[in-house]
């Protein structure tokens, strides 16, 4: 009985001598495990070359690599939004369909209206000829400007059916005999602004689109069409991107943001701006949290 007691004594002391190292142990194990998952720090990856643009799309890494390699000439940032507007292929290949819900429409030689795309709310300009109801009131506030200004502004040309700029096109296939001219002041169908029904053609004084960039009603457009949300959609400086000859004439309703923001840019191509400030947005400038006071 005495050694049983003896025995069960030893067990106790022993545990209470045993019981702080395993506490102290359990609370090492506990610590080590929360070590383990503790989330890992994040760091920032720093972006460099044309990565670090921020309108860069991961997707097209090969293709901005490939342009880079044809025209080692151009800016990063030229590379980068050439490629995102589909410049990297020729004019003419490569064709998807326009998306007419995007909140700036693009029709050009990569994106094409089906053959059967009206717009839904076509009335008639002063001329006759009919554009989208917003692209119509704002050229009768543009109009009424210019008169004041003593110019007298004509619509010869706004909306086209499909089956009228086809038929436009193939007239002067026959005339020039010459595609890759006829491609330069001529859209193939399902490729015209003009279908749209947010482009028109001015013509001034002279009468002639040829010569509108002369008359004073040129000149004027040119300093005053972005106030009613136009812009001169091809310009000699835009030529390779958009594939047409200049055509000061030419005007495109892009609503009176985007054409005061590419005044302000300094951007003459509507496919560059897209890229830039609708696709993308530009990272804001953080504003500094400390007072200017003392
Ligand atoms: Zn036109």
């Amino acid at each position: 009985m005495k050694t049983k007691y003896l025995t069960f004594g030893c067990v106790i002391v022993g545990c209470l001598l045993v019981s702080p190292f395993l506490v102290h142990n359990y609370l090492a194990q506990q610590e080590a495990a929360q070590e383990v998952v503790a989330p890992p720090q994040v760091v920032e990856e720093v972006k460099t070359g044309l990565a670090a643009i921020y309108y860069y799309e991961e997707d097209k890494a090969d293709r901005y690599t490939a342009y880079q390699e044809l025209h080692p000439e151009l800016a990063d940032e030229d590379i980068v939004w050439q490629v995102n507007a589909g410049l990297d292929a020729p004019f003419y290949e490569n064709i998807q369909p326009a998306d007419t819900t995007a909140p700036c429409l693009i029709v050009n030689k990569y994106y094409a209206l089906s053959a059967d795309y009206v717009p839904e709310d076509l009335v008639a300009l002063p001329s006759g000829k009919k554009a989208t109801r917003e692209t119509a009131e704002a050229y009768a506030a543009m109009d009424a400007a210019a008169k004041e200004a003593g110019c007298k502004l004509y619509a010869t040309s706004a909306y086209r059916t499909y089956e009228y700029q086809n038929t436009l096109y193939n007239n002067y296939l026959k005339r020039d005999g010459d595609v890759a001219l006829v491609d330069t002041y001529s859209a193939r169908p399902g490729h015209s602004e003009h279908q749209t029904g947010m482009a028109i053609d001015l013509l001034g004084s002279f009468g002639v689109l040829r010569d509108f960039k002369d008359t004073p009603e040129g000149a004027w457009v040119k300093e005053n069409c972005y106030k009613y949300g136009f812009i001169i959609r091809y310009q000699a400086d835009n030529e390779n991107y958009t594939g047409y000859q200049d055509e000061p004439w030419h005007i495109r309703y892009v609503g009176v943001e985007i054409a005061t923001a590419m005044r302000e840019l300094g951007i003459t191509t509507l496919e560059e701006y897209v890229v830039k400030y609708i696709d993308h947005q530009p990272p804001t400038v953080e504003a500094t949290a400390e007072s200017t006071d003392c």
